[in-house]
């Protein structure tokens, strides 16, 4: 992995982004902002799993309204999605967002931005310059890459000439080459902070695969500060595929990681079963891993390199602890073992 791109310090909400600190992750509520109930609940049911930062649609005047009593109910910064109309940005500032988010495709007059350039900068917040290459008023001729890096440095211009610098980037296309492309040119020629993302990613499998290429991509080279999975379907889906894609790179640890064999005409128990329940039973935050491995080919080093693991053989296995075997169990047993090592109580 290489070495972290340096980056400014943001503060959003009390949440820093940037520097050396954890790679954040953020969802989006799919509610109508409006319906300030389900909202809030949906925001708290994000913020339970694990959501640091939560964004919501500003459409309308009501909306930029609805933050106020949003942000009473709930405790993650707060983030104004603002498209089109300036006046939104302004309003939501006022009743208390903890960050605007804008896009310069839609609001490119100077005289608006400055405008809410001006009153983030009284609340002391910040904005993302959040460019998405489908909304991008560019020249036919210019390949999309380099049309969002070219109006995110006009932009970052304009906002370092008003002496605004909390300033977050996001260049997110829904093709994974040019999203990767598009951050890699643009972390050599500034030090703010990446917003990571592949927009429009699709549905949830398809949607998975394009963010964990897209974002691991970049975040392996050093690149991104806070992350967001784009996904059609529950926003819980986008929080959890991030913590996994932060855990699988070793960035972040959110608990147990499962490591499991795919099984083979070598397995004698049935594995995915038991790889299931433990899961569906495991509740431990420890960061420890275990190895669920379906024969002897792999299974006992596999376990060995784990904290706890089981190598099956026909309807036993070995169970391993930090490397060591401690007993022959049955297979109808591992769950309840495994568990038991994992620190679980009877
Ligand atoms: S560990 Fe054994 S059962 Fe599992 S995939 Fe490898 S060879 Fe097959």
């Amino acid at each position: 992995m290489s070495k972290r791109r340096k980056t400014r310090i943001i503060n959003i909400g009390g949440i820093k982004i940037g520097g050396k600190e954890p790679i954040r992750i953020q969802s989006m509520a799919k509610t109508d902002t409006r319906d300030t109930r389900k909202t809030i609940a949906e925001i708290k049911r994000l913020e339970k799993a694990g959501c640091e930062i939560v964004r919501v649609a500003i459409k309308d005047i009501l909306a930029a309204r609805a933050i106020k009593t949003i942000k009473k109910k709930t405790k993650i910064p707060l983030v104004a999605d603002i498209h089109f109309d300036y006046r939104l940005a302004l309003e939501s500032i006022k009743k208390g967002a903890d960050k605007i988010r804008i896009n310069p495709g839609n609001i490119s007059k100077p005289t608006e931005l400055k405008e809410i350039i001006k009153a983030a900068k009284k609340r002391n917040i910040p904005i993302r310059i959040g460019l998405n290459a489908g909304s991008l008023k560019k020249p036919a001729f210019e390949p999309p890459r380099l049309g969002m890096v070219n109006t995110a440095l006009k932009y970052i211009k304009l906002f370092e000439k008003e002496n605004f610098r909390d300033i977050i980037v996001s260049l997110k296309s829904s093709n994974v080459r040019e999203t990767v492309s598009a951050y890699r040119k643009l972390a050599a020629l500034c030090n703010y902070p990446f917003h990571l993302g592949i927009t429009a990613a699709g549905p949830c499998d398809t949607g998975i695969i394009k963010s964990s290429i897209g974002i691991g991509t970049l975040l392996l080279s050093g690149i991104g500060d806070t992350i967001r999975v784009s996904l059609t379907g529950d926003s819980l889906l986008e929080v959890i595929a991030a913590k996994r894609i932060l855990q699988a790179l070793q960035l972040r640890n959110f608990g147990p990681d499962i490591i499991s064999c795919p099984t083979c005409g070598r397995c004698q128990v049935d594995l995915p079963e038991i790889v299931d329940s433990l899961q569906e039973k495991l509740f431990t935050k420890r960061p420890i891993t275990i190895a669920v491995m379906g024969c002897e080919v792999n299974g006992p080093g596999e376990a060995k390199d784990a904290d706890i693991g089981i190598a099956f053989g026909k309807k036993s296995g070995l169970l391993f602890k930090k490397g060591k075997v401690i007993k022959k169990i049955k297979a109808k047993n591992a769950v309840k073992e495994l568990l038991r090592c994992a620190g679980h109580k009877p």
